[in-house]
């Protein structure tokens, strides 16, 4: 006999088997039991809590601070015959009423609500006199304040929920959440470990790439002529640059929507119609626009400069492919992102040590972007969850290009020893310049003209050995201190470089060899 959530599979929903940790989190929450599902973007979260809210009796709350995708899900679980409805702001007040009366009168079996709904007593009176059958968070990771998109009013719905005496079995479900975020959900919503379903995060229908030193729009025209009719986002920085690249790429006749929050409502509502329709199949767009957007034929997600970290590029690129096909993930990096995203960090109004924790993250964004090492990999690890071992995904720009090896030992050994010279004390920038030779004023105010490693890369361009510079950062071959000018420093991998017990393999076109120099 099909046990009965197969079978609401199977009747409702029309699929045969279960995903990966799907049917796991709906035990758990039938048993009763507070669950968290960490799954990646279109592994099917929704069904975690659509089937144990149609199996159990009671009516399911589903909290969740995209607006927008209510009314997707509430439209798709009336068209299968269930009670469904949503009380946000959206609605009058009136409608609002209405809605929370047929909730109190037991009306429904789904109601989707805002985190802050949960402010109203008149909201939390109404729960308290319904059968609940479950409370679900949705983007979970919201809750979390080491989380990337913390919501203070998710937060503060846990004392809320104390108050509750029908409280029932509790879910939380997010697909970006590193191991600090999972322990904080966990806390805060009285979840066992026992009862985590991490089904990981890797997504192995996507591609990334890293593209660097081309000019950024003469790639996206080349690159949008060669896959002319597949839907996309292009990501930029600001809004300045959306709307510049869509002046651009309009006048050449390429059908291009945008969006940012700089349009008014409606222009935005038509720019997304029109893309979710497939009437304009690129999208370019801030970071404004996503959330909430669950259009699955997604064929690629180009960022136009680097985001500020690696939790919201996964995100934003993760609007890939989500109906399982092959789809590219690019990052257009230049060295003028980085700077750029410093200024938005100092411009913000967090205290210190929250800037703290922005530059550590952005240094780890920049890692992404210089590392040699699979971009698959690196991610999976930056979010402590690496089910390869390690291994390389195959697909990613790195893997692609894993042929040309070059040994960077002693140019290493010389960046290394001239970091040590320079006292530990200065970062990327002046080293790449003392160890150029530039006659900069401000080499010569440090007396960086007079130790041994000045001008010992004489050869190479400053923008080169940053690169590199870079490079051994990316490869934990040289540490940096977070800030906002960050200090380069030397750890273990760096002294064992040093000391030729570790060879340094770059993955890019040959570079000229050198004479003997003192570096060591
Ligand atoms: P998430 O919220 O995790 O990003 P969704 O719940 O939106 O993902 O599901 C993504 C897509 O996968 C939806 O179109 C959904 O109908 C489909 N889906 C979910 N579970 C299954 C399953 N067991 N078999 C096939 N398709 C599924």
């Amino acid at each position: 006999m099909i046990a009965q959530e197969e079978q609401i599979l199977q009747t409702y929903f029309g699929y045969e088997t279960f995903r990966p940790g799907q049917k796991q989190t709906i035990d758990n929450v039938i048993q009763g039991a507070n669950t968290l599902s960490v799954m990646p973007t279109g592994g099917g979260k929704s069904l975690c809590y659509q089937i144990p809210g149609l199996t159990l009796d009671g009516t399911a709350i589903i909290i969740s601070p995209l607006i927008s995708l209510m009314k997707d899900q509430v439209d798709a679980l009336q068209s299968l015959g269930v009670h469904a409805t949503y009380i946000n702001s959206s609605l009058s007040g009136r409608e609002q009423q209405i809605r929370l009366d047929d909730m109190t009168a037991g009306r429904y079996k789904f109601v989707y609500v805002a985190p802050e709904r949960f402010e109203s007593p008149i909201f939390i009176n109404a729960l308290k006199q319904v059968s609940l059958s479950l409370i679900a968070f949705d983007e979970a990771h919201c809750i979390s304040q080491w989380g990337h998109d913390f919501r203070p009013s998710y937060r503060s719905i846990v004392p809320n929920l104390q108050k509750l005496p029908n409280l029932p079995v509790i879910m939380a479900l997010t697909a970006t959440a590193t191991g600090e975020v999972i322990s904080d959900i966990c806390a805060l919503l009285q979840i066992g470990n026992d009862r985590v379903v991490n089904t990981g995060f890797e997504r192995e229908n996507l591609a990334f790439h890293i593209v660097k030193g081309k000019d950024k729009s003469t790639y996206v025209r080349s690159f949008l002529a060669e896959h002319t009719g597949e839907s996309g986002i292009i990501y930029t920085a600001t809004r300045k640059q959306t709307d510049s690249l869509y002046d651009l790429l309009s006048k050449r006749g390429i059908s291009v929507a945008k969006y940012h929050a700089g349009l008014s409502e409606e222009e935005r509502k038509q720019a997304q119609a029109a893309f979710i329709h497939d009437e304009t199949t690129v999208m370019i767009a801030t970071n404004a626009f996503g959330m909430g957007i669950d259009k699955s034929n997604v064929r690629f997600v180009i960022h136009y400069a680097m985001p500020m970290t690696i939790e919201s590029y996964y995100q934003e690129a993760g609007r890939a492919g989500r109906d399982g096909e092959h789809s590219d993930c690019i990052l257009l990096f230049s060295p003028q992102d980085i700077q750029l995203q410093k200024f938005l960090i100092e411009q913000s109004l967090m205290d210190d040590v929250a800037k703290q924790g922005e530059y550590r993250k952005l240094q780890a964004m920049i890692n992404y972007c210089h590392t040699h090492s699979c971009l698959t990999s690196f991610i999976l690890d930056y979010f402590n969850d690496n089910p390869t071992g390690g291994n390389t995904c195959g697909r990613c720009s790195n893997c692609l290009h894993r042929q040309e090896r070059v040994d960077l030992t002693e140019e290493a050994q010389m960046i290394l020893s001239c970091v040590k010279r320079m006292g530990e004390r200065f970062g990327v920038g002046m080293t790449a310049k003392v160890l150029k030779g530039s006659r900069d004023r401000k080499i010569a105010d440090f007396g960086l003209d007079k130790i041994s490693t000045y001008g010992l890369l004489s050869a190479y361009t400053e923008k080169e050995l940053t690169e590199w510079i870079h490079f051994l950062t990316a490869e934990q071959l040289l540490a940096t201190e977070e800030g906002k000018f960050p200090t380069l420093k030397l750890n273990r991998n760096s002294v064992e470089v040093l000391k030729g017990e570790r060879t340094v393999w770059m993955y890019t076109a040959p570079i000229p060899t050198h004479g003997e120099a003192d570096y060591k």
